[in-house]
Parts: structure tokens; sequence; C-alpha cells
């Protein structure tokens, strides 16, 4: 292997150490602390471990946690005033309405009532229009945590080729917009890019958001690229289940110059910096000066 690791386990610790930090300043100068409320409709398992750690992860760093189940069969009017309530809540900073929802609500009335200031997953239209147009906005949490290893491990990104392989509206096209604010020239591809691997061997940064295990190899990596791998997918191996991303880890660190392991690289990112956010959130509201580095 000669790619260098980029350790998001260890960089998500040094995000949630920073955000502790300055709740710890703003609890003993205003006697009060940033909130974050989760809302999981259903019972779905994984939903169910993330939401769990979300709530652990907020309190270890010394915020309020709120968390609101309800039941799979809650109808979208009462998800709505619970939302319109946690809105008019002013210990509540953060909002999050754990995806995806039963398929009889719908998602983007249910994400566009939560109020935009307060919307830390940065998927109100409003945050997508602000992102869009290069203005101050809450950033979606996972393509802000591969900003941050990406502006840690190159300095300053303007001028390189960026190459985003997933068009999601989660990732890739928030992901695509962030590099494009940091000056790279950015190519988006997806399921219907002609030559993918040459599309992505103009990569000087190479983002795998596709969902599907072990797709991009090694030779589609140009020598001493940086790859980010925030895939995250579950495999049967030799009998036992295992966490793979979207990239063939073995063959792409044999010619990137920087790579994100899965496990370990951006799955941690990502709830650092809904924390990150929520602490955004609650400074932006109170006026006070946003946290340096947490946001984009
Ligand atoms: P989506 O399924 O919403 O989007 C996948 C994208 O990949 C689509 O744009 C699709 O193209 C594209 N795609 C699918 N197949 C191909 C192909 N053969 N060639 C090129 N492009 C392809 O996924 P998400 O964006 O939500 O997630 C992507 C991955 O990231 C998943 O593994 C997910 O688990 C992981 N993830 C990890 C997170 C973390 O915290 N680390 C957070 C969120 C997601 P098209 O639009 O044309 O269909």
């Amino acid at each position: 292997m000669t790619a260098t690791l980029i350790d998001g386990k260890a960089f998500a610790a040094k995000v949630r150490a920073q955000v502790a930090d300055y709740v710890t300043k703003i609890k003993a100068e205003r006697g009060e602390a940033p909130g974050l409320a989760v809302v999981l409709v259903g019972e779905d398992p994984a939903s169910q471990v993330y939401v769990r750690n979300k709530g652990t992860q907020t309190l270890e760093v010394g915020m309020e946690s709120f968390e609101y189940k309800l039941d799979a069969a809650t109808p979208q009017e009462e998800l709505v005033a619970l939302i319109q309530k946690l809105n008019a809540d002013p210990k509540v900073h953060g909002i999050l309405v754990q995806l995806p929802l039963p398929a009889h609500l719908n998602s983007d009335l249910v994400i566009n009532t939560i109020d935009p200031a307060k919307d830390v997953d940065g998927f109100h239209i409003s945050n997508v229009g602000l992102l869009g147009t290069g203005q101050k906005s809450m950033v979606p949490c996972t393509p802000l945590g591969c900003l941050m290893m990406l502006r840690d491990h190159h300095g300053s990104l303007a001028g390189m080729n960026a190459v985003v392989v997933g068009r999601s509206n989660i990732v890739g096209k928030p992901m695509a917009q962030l590099l494009l604010g940091d000056s790279c020239t950015v190519t988006i591809a997806h399921s219907r890019t002609k030559d993918l691997a040459a599309v992505c061997r103009s990569a000087d940064i190479l983002v795998a958001a596709v969902g599907r295990p072990e797709m991009v190899l090694g030779e589609w990596v140009k020598p001493g690229a940086t790859v980010i791998d925030v895939g995250i997918n579950r495999i049967e191996r030799d009998g036992k289940t295992k966490l793979v991303g979207d990239v063939h880890f073995e063959s792409a660190a044999e010619v990137a110059g920087a790579m994100t392991p899965v496990p370990g690289g951006v799955g941690p990112m990502t709830i650092a910096c809904l924390l990150a956010n929520t602490l955004t959130a609650y400074c932006r509201t109170k006026g006070l000066p946003e946290p340096k580095g947490l946001t984009a």
C-alpha cells in the first residue's frame, strides 16, 4: 500500500473535542447549552442505531439531546405539528428527522417544515438554494465531513480536478457544490456516465458516493489522487458480514496518494459534523462567533 490513510475516526474525535470545548464555554458564560432534537418514525433497525449514536454523542459533547420516537403509522399532520412545536422551542437549536420515512409520509414536505435555521441536516430547500448560490447555509453533514478532511489534507483545493461519483441530494450534489465553492473544477458522474473509469482517472480528488460495493477499482484512480470513499455497504465474505466502501480498497491504495478507509473514514465524520452544525446553528441564532473550521 502506498496511499496515506486519512483517519476519519481521529479527525471526528478532534471535531467533537472542539465542539465540546465551545459548549463548555457557552455553559459557563450563558448558563445554557445548544440542544439537538432527533425525530425517528418507525422501527427501522439501522435508523434506530443511528439515532442512538447521535443521542449518545450529543450528550458526550455537553449538548442537550431530545429524542422523539414515533409509531410507524404516525399521520403526516402529527409529525408536522411536532416539527412546528420544535421550531418554536427555544431550547432546540437543531432538528433532524431521520430518513427514510415510512412511505405514507411526504419527506419533502416534512423536511421543508423544519425552520431552515434549525435544519442541521441541510436538506431544507432554502439551505439547498443558499449552498447552490454560494451563500451561508446549513451544509449536509456527510459532504461537510468530506470537505473538512480534504481541506485538512491539502490546504487549498483551488484548481484541482474533482470527480464526484453519485448525484444524490444528500451526498453527491452538495459535495459537488462544496468542491466548486473551494474552486475545484468539478465533474459529477452517475449511472449514465460514459466511460466512468476514464472520467475517474482525470480526478485529483475522487469522491465515491454510489452505494455499490468496491465498484471503483485501482486502475480507475489517477496516481497520487486523493480518494474519499463515502460508501457503506454490508457484504458477505468468507462466511462473515463485512463493511466495505464503494472503492476497492486494496487496489486503490496502491495507486492513490491518500484515501479514506471504510470503516473509519467518512462514517465517523457524519455525526461529528451534525454536532458541529448544531453548534453553528446555536451561534448564528445567538449572534455569537461561529466555531473556526467547522463550517463550509
Ligand atoms: P443514492 O442511491 O441516493 O445515490 C447513488 C448515486 O450513485 C446515484 O446518483 C446513482 O446514479 C449513482 N450510481 C449508481 N450506480 C452507479 C454506477 N454503476 N455507476 C455510476 N454511478 C452510479 O445513494 P446515497 O448518495 O444516499 O449514498 C451513496 C453511498 O454513500 C451509499 O453506500 C450510502 O450507504 C453511503 N452513505 C454514507 C454516509 C456516511 O455517513 N458515510 C451517509 C450517506 C450515505 P443515478 O442518479 O444515475 O441513479
